[in-house]
């Protein structure tokens, strides 16, 4: 693999059929329509930026935003009551950067007929000295995302071709969507017939406990439906990871349990019976637990299982996991994002064994990374630049980050050779790519 070495860059790499193993391609194709909120550094700037969309919109339009990451307030929150304030005659709906929460107002509630009292199962109203910030998480959000779940068939397709515009710009021979929903896996089976899809995608379809196990899966050339993606919790910057001890910012929070061990093993035992691969949305170590568990009396299985995430690892449970047959999915960046607010949720101690990655792909064959696209940014430098610049029990070198962001076999012939050249400093900020014939 090693092409050249200069005396300013260090090493060089060609590389072919570079692939991001978790990302959202509709979300990613979707973010132009929605506002980006990521420096909103305050609750102030919050309602400012509400009330100046509310002017610009018609009474009744939808205000949508996403990237909105409190974690820069310091320990203050919004309130719906400014909120709805602000915006008296638009529902809205602004998505944190965790994808497992956001903000809304109570015009969006009356919407989706919904009301603050109302109990959701594994999910809440988000509240802060007694009070409601406007915050929906997990199952609540998803409650709320679930009335716009249908978007018509052509903006699905606008969604799907603007995402892989991006993708290629970036390096990318193809990506794997993680949450497919029934009316995108028929769109691109449309665009797979009709040969518009210009990179390929393997996807795992949206599943939770009220929907039946797909009976068939999509198989094409540049479009392949692999499994079910099922959440066993949800993310830490929202507090809906499933932890085995509290929150360290939140005594009495453990986070959301989707799915028990028993629950875990019948629904791997069905998809075994109907050879449907599973991808598992695991990132507190409770939830790893109740996962571990569930896998264990499991008869032996035809299907793969892939876990994703696998944020919070300590070392007991790190040691079973070890010894079964699984592939992981990690998403190297979220250390770049999540480290600067993720000691506030865990602690130090707990901080210690969670994002890992040298200890968790150590000995596997196979082990994929990704970036979680829309969340991270599908981007190959910044994914190498977390795998290398990590504390030195965590660091891996650039050959296993590259063997993480390889493409499934069958899709290497839609490759186009890049090289990328390293050169060690301190932050790696000398990582170039480009493609080899340029
Ligand atoms: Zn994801």
């Amino acid at each position: 693999m090693r092409v050249k070495s200069k005396s300013l860059i260090e090493r060089s790499f060609k590389v072919s059929s570079l692939w991001d193993h978790h990302g959202h391609i509709t979300m990613l194709g979707g973010q132009s329509e929605k506002i980006n909120c990521l420096k909103v550094s305050s609750p102030e700037k919050l309602y400012l930026l509400l009330k100046k969309e509310a002017a610009r919109k018609g009474d009744g339009e939808w205000i949508f935003g996403y990237n909105l990451n409190m974690s820069l307030w310091g320990n203050r929150n919004s309130n719906i009551e400014i909120i709805d304030r602000v915006t008296p005659n638009n529902p809205l709906l602004i998505e944190r950067v965790d994808a497992h929460s956001a903000v809304i107002n109570s015009l969006t509630l009356k919407k989706v007929s919904l009301n603050l009292n109302e109990e959701i199962k594994g999910g809440f109203f988000e509240k802060a000295n007694e009070r409601y910030t406007g915050g929906v998480v997990d199952g609540t959000f998803e409650r709320i995302m679930s009335y716009f779940s249908d978007s018509p068939p052509h903006l699905i397709e606008k969604r799907i071709k603007k995402a892989q515009v991006i993708l290629k710009k970036n390096f990318l021979t193809g990506a794997t969507d993680m949450m497919v929903t029934e009316a995108e896996s028929q769109v691109y089976w449309q665009m797979e017939c009709n040969k518009k899809l210009i990179l390929p995608v393997v996807a795992f379809l949206k599943w939770s406990k009220d929907k039946n196990i797909p009976a068939n899966l999509f198989k094409g050339k540049m479009y392949i439906e692999e499994g079910i993606k099922v959440f066993i919790d949800g993310a830490l910057g929202s507090r809906g990871a499933s932890l085995k001890s509290s929150y360290s910012d939140d005594r009495e929070n453990y986070g959301v349990l989707l799915l028990d061990k028993k629950e875990i093993a019948d629904l791997i035992e069905e998809c075994n019976k109907k050879n449907i691969n599973i991808a598992f949305h695991i990132i507190g170590d409770r939830a790893l637990e109740n996962f571990i568990e569930g896998y264990e009396v499991c008869s032996p299985l035809n299907i793969k299982i892939r876990l994703e995430h696998l944020q919070v690892t300590p070392p007991p449970l790190l040691k079973r996991l070890r010894k079964l047959d699984l592939i992981l999915s990690l998403q190297p960046s979220h250390f770049l994002s999540d480290r600067k607010w993720a000691i506030k949720r865990l602690g130090k101690e707990r901080l210690e064994y969670s994002y890992l990655l040298k200890s968790l792909i150590k000995g596997k064959k196979t082990y994929l990374f990704g970036t979680d696209f829309p969340i991270e940014p599908p981007n190959i430098k910044r994914t190498l630049r977390a795998c290398l610049k990590r504390n030195k029990f965590e660091e891996i070198d650039i050959l296993e980050a590259l063997k993480g962001m390889k493409a499934p076999d069958q899709f290497s012939k839609f490759s186009k050779p890049c090289i990328i050249s390293v050169t060690r400093n301190n932050n790696f900020s000398g990582i170039e790519i480009k493609y080899f014939d340029e």
